[in-house]
């Protein structure tokens, strides 16, 4: 396939494993790497291993960090009282990006699928209940995607917490049918958040 060395190749083929870079980019990425082999490739590499080593998911929240609980549940200065249910950790990195929220979160890990054999017990939703039941918890913001599967896991979560204390609020109609929260701007994904409606 080519004519570089194997640990070139190699390199080139975990590379073309990454979203958004196909064969053809992941020969150009790597080649810009081993070009830059001081200044890129070593502190990429050294960055990997200590990301390898030192990240772990949250215990709480489900997010990505590198202690858990994880800083935003940790830290003071967020709500306690506002948790903020999201798909996937990109959706979370998202809304922090947008600032959007000061609530603390809840990464579901996926979304419901019977067809494919996903049910409440393959997601965190078990986790969210528990901690939807601390007095201290007042209100779920369902930040989940405008897909069937993203609706479809809210409205069991919402039914599963309906008769409870906390309020349960959706995201506006800002965010388009079929939308994905993490490709959207931050400005519109903050809207969504402000102008929440009771589900
Ligand atoms: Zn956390």
């Amino acid at each position: 396939m080519s004519n570089s060395g194997s640990e070139i190749d190699r390199l080139i083929q975990l590379l073309a494993r990454l979203p958004g870079l196909g064969p053809r980019s992941a020969r150009r990425a790597a080649l810009h790497l081993i070009e830059r082999k001081d200044q890129l490739l070593g502190p990429l590499a050294a960055a990997m291993r200590d990301a390898f080593d030192h990240v772990v998911a949250c215990e709480t929240c489900g997010n990505i960090d590198t202690a858990s609980p994880c800083h935003l549940c940790t830290d003071p200065r967020r709500d306690p009282s506002v948790i903020v249910v999201v798909e996937t950790v990109g959706d979370l990195w998202a809304l922090e990006r947008a600032q959007a929220t000061s609530g603390r979160y809840h990464v579901l890990g996926g979304t419901l699928s019977p067809l494919d054999g996903v049910g409440p017990d393959d997601l965190s939703i078990p986790k969210l209940l528990e901690r939807a039941g601390d007095p201290a918890v007042k209100e779920i913001i369902l930040a989940v995607n405008a897909t069937v599967e993203g609706q479809t896991t809210a409205h069991y979560i919402t039914d599963m917490l309906a008769g409870g204390e906390v309020k349960v609020s959706r995201l506006a109609h800002g965010v388009p049918v079929g939308g994905e929260l993490d490709y959207l701007d931050d400005g519109t994904l903050a809207a969504a958040i402000r102008q929440r409606q009771p589900f």
